[in-house]
This record gives C-alpha cells, sequence and structure tokens, in this order.
C-alpha cells in the first residue's frame, strides 16, 4: 500500500467493544487481568499489551503501530515531546566516558542537552563540520557512542550527507541518529538511507494544526541492546511515555500529514522561488531551489519535496524586526509546520538567551528570518511577505 493509504488504514491490535472507527482515548491508567500467571507474563515483558499508562497505553500503540507501518521502523517509542524522545534515547546510548560526535548547527535545546545536561554526567560533545566527511572519520574514536545529526539544520539550512556519513558509522560501528522533524519519515526509507535511529518532533508535522506536543524514536534493529533500554530503562524510568490523548490527536495528523507535506512544500517552493527575486532580500534558504548549496545531496535523499521551512535575510537586524512588525497574515510565532502560516527571528527568540559567541559559533544571524509555510494560498502569503519587506 502506498503512503495515503497506510496513513488510514493501520489495524488496532484489538477490535474495540463498540467497533469505534478511529481509535478511542484510553485515559484509563491500568489495566486488569484475569489471573495471576497471565499478569506476571504481563509484568515481566514476556506478554506485551498494557498493565499501567506510564509505559503501555492503547491508544498511544496505535499511534506508535501507525508510525511503524508509515515508517517501516522496527520499533517506534511515543514521548511527550521532542526534547523528551531526544533526551530519552542519548540517555540509552551514552554513558560516562563516553563521546557523542555532532555539530554546532543544531537545535537550541539539544544543543544545550549535548553541551550542559549531559556535560554533568561525563559525556563530552565533540562538535564538529558534518559536512567534511573527513572529520566525522577523525572525530569517531572507542568512546564515541554515536554519531548524532539534524537532517537539515534550522536556521541554516545544512542538508547533513546521510549517505555518506553512514557509510562511516557502519565501517566504524557506531550507531547514526537523525532528528528528521523537518522532513517527515513518508518522504525517504530511514534503512534505506543507512540511519539506526531517527528521533522526531511529531510537536511539529505530525500534529497538524500544533494540537499537541509529542516526541518519537524510530529504531531500525541495528543496536539491540539500545532497543532493550529505550523500552525499558527510558519509558519505564524516565516516565516521558506519550499522553493517551497527545496520541489521538496525532493519530489524526497522521492521517493527513502526507496530504499537508504535499501542499505545504508546494507552496514553499513557489514562495521562496518569488523570494530569491524580491528587492530587498539578500539570500533565501531553501533547499528546493536549484541554487541552494545543499540542494543536490538533497533532491538525492530526500526528491523534490523540499518541505515548508524558508528562511531568509534581510540587510539589517532593524529591517528584520521591521519586517516582522509589518506581517498582517503570518503569525509572529515559534514552532514549525502549523497549517497557519509562522515567522520568527530566530536570534533574538530562539537563540536570544545564548551568547554572542555561541549564536556565532552556531551561525546564527541576526539578519535571518524564518519561515513556516502553512495550507493558505501561496498567493496571499507572498503578498504578505513582499509588503513587510522594506527595500
Ligand atoms: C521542535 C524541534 C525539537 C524539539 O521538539 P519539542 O516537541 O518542542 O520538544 C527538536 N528538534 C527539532 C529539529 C525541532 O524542530
Amino acid at each position: 500500500m502506498k503512503t495515503n493509504t497506510k496513513a488510514i488504514h493501520t489495524e488496532f491490535r484489538r477490535r474495540d467493544a463498540y467497533d469505534a472507527l478511529q481509535i478511542p482515548i484510553y485515559t484509563a491508567l491500568a489495566y486488569e487481568f484475569d489471573d495471576a500467571d497471565y499478569m506476571s507474563d504481563v509484568f515481566c515483558g514476556k506478554v506485551i499489551v498494557p498493565d499501567y499508562s506510564r509505559v503501555l497505553n492503547p491508544t498511544v500503540i496505535h499511534f506508535e503501530d501507525k508510525i511503524k507501518d508509515l515508517s517501516g521502523a522496527t520499533e517506534v517509542s511515543a514521548f511527550n515531546s521532542g526534547m523528551a524522545a531526544i533526551s530519552a534515547l542519548l540517555i540509552c546510548v551514552a554513558g560516562a566516558g563516553k563521546n557523542i560526535v555532532s555539530s554546532r548547527h543544531l537545535f537550541g535545546n539539544t544543543y544545550l542537552f549535548l553541551t550542559k545536561t549531559l556535560k554533568r554526567f561525563g559525556v563530552e560533545a565533540r562538535l564538529i563540520d558534518l559536512t567534511d566527511l573527513k572529520e566525522v572519520e577523525k572525530a569517531i574514536d572507542e568512546n564515541t557512542c554515536c554519531v548524532f545529526l539534524e537532517s537539515v539544520t534550522n536556521p541554516q539550512m545544512e542538508v547533513a550527507d546521510i549517505s555518506s556519513i553512514s557509510k562511516i558509522t557502519k565501517k566504524k560501528g557506531v550507531p547514526l541518529i537523525a532528528d528528521t522533524t523537518i522532513i517527515p519519515f513518508t518522504q525517504f526509507d530511514g534503512k534505506e538511507l543507512g540511519l539506526d535511529f531517527q528521533v522526531v518532533s511529531s510537536t511539529k508535522y505530525i500534529s497538524g494544526g500544533a494540537t499537541s506536543l509529542g516526541g518519537v524514536i524510530l529504531d531500525y534493529g541495528n543496536f539491540p541492546e539500545v532497543s532493550t533500554l529505550i523500552k525499558k530503562d527510558a519509558v519505564f524510568n524516565l516516565g516521558g511515555y506519550m499522553t493517551p490523548q497527545a496520541a489521538y490527536m496525532q493519530v489524526v495528523g497522521l492521517e493527513t500529514l502526507q496530504v499537508r507535506y504535499d501542499r505545504q512544500a508546494e507552496s514553499a517552493l513557489k514562495i521562496a522561488q518569488k523570494l530569491s527575486e524580491t528587492p530587498g532580500v539578500k539570500c533565501v534558504g531553501y533547499p528546493g531551489l536549484e541554487e541552494h548549496p545543499f540542494h543536490d545531496i538533497f533532491v538525492s535523499l530526500y526528491g523534490n519535496k523540499a518541505g515548508a521551512m524558508i528562511t531568509f535575510d534581510l540587510e539589517s537586524k532593524e529591517k528584520a524586526f521591521n519586517f516582522i512588525n509589518s506581517l498582517k497574515l503570518f503569525h509572529r510565532a515559534t514552532n514549525l509546520f502549523d497549517n497557519r502560516s509562522l515567522a520568527i527571528h530566530p536570534a533574538s527568540t530562539i537563540f536570544g538567551p545564548l551568547s554572542e559567541e555561541e549564536r556565532k559559533a552556531m551561525d546564527i544571524k541576526d539578519t535571518t528570518i524564518r519561515l513556516s509555510i502553512g495550507l493558505e494560498d501561496p498567493d496571499d502569503l507572498y503578498e504578505d511577505l513582499r509588503q513587510a519587506i522594506t527595500e
């Protein structure tokens, strides 16, 4: 079956008592058992059925099953936010004395988790230039517990050459983890690209319409010890399992993911093309544009649809602030891939609490605007951008 069919037709593990067509929200916390033997089998992990909703819940299981169907992952684990999924996975692969090879081009909280939180537990973050394959190879040593990258970095729009990097990590026997929030797993085959794990903030494309927070780990089963730790240590001991309410909203989101993605990517390309010809715009960051430095790598990994995030630079910080203040249709808000279009000035907001030097090291410029293109008509959206840009 193709993506749009699978997105609708994931089977329930058990038929609903009332034959509900959509998965019900099972808010029940605990589940009852007929006898002590079966109960013991469940609690000892010999039978996988819900017993307590911190660790397994029927609605969340259905959400995880849908993502398995859509992505081809062997196991999927759902958490309360993207950060909960990222931190849980890294806790499962790392340990004192280990190092994580990654980049400075990272989501702000991931950067802080690697360089501040994990540092307190004796884990070293080796932040290198991941576009330099020789540097990647050199940075990996016997204490490297993973290479962690973002498929497309935000707001630098650097596209990781996952196929080439995975050849290095396979040779070294080190897990390759990608945060693929920016390009949904329906657009590529993670296993074929050589990924061992994906982490995704399902708050973004999957929730659809910014209804709920969530995060998922997609596991391709190449590192069985880590897989066990995710399902046991991370879910049981960290307590960040997804709630059934969020899972319900995100199941509904998954059903329309591909339709929304296709439409948003089509509008984004049209708008990026127009922006690149708009007076006052210095440069546009969108990997769907042929002139983008990572266009060829992007197309080879993900095809022609380049997602709904666009960045562009204006001549000064003042012009960037003026632009933000002049918007009438775009919402001044963070978040990505909402149904409504959003605009933000990353340097003064998401990366605002960092020091000037940290922003410089991460290539965050105060002339950059980030857009998330929604489902509105692209001509209306461009018109709003045009009137807000002053030459
Ligand atoms: C939003 C985002 C996260 C964090 O997700 P939350 O659901 O907000 O915790 C992580 N990585 C990327 C690339 C993101 O865009």
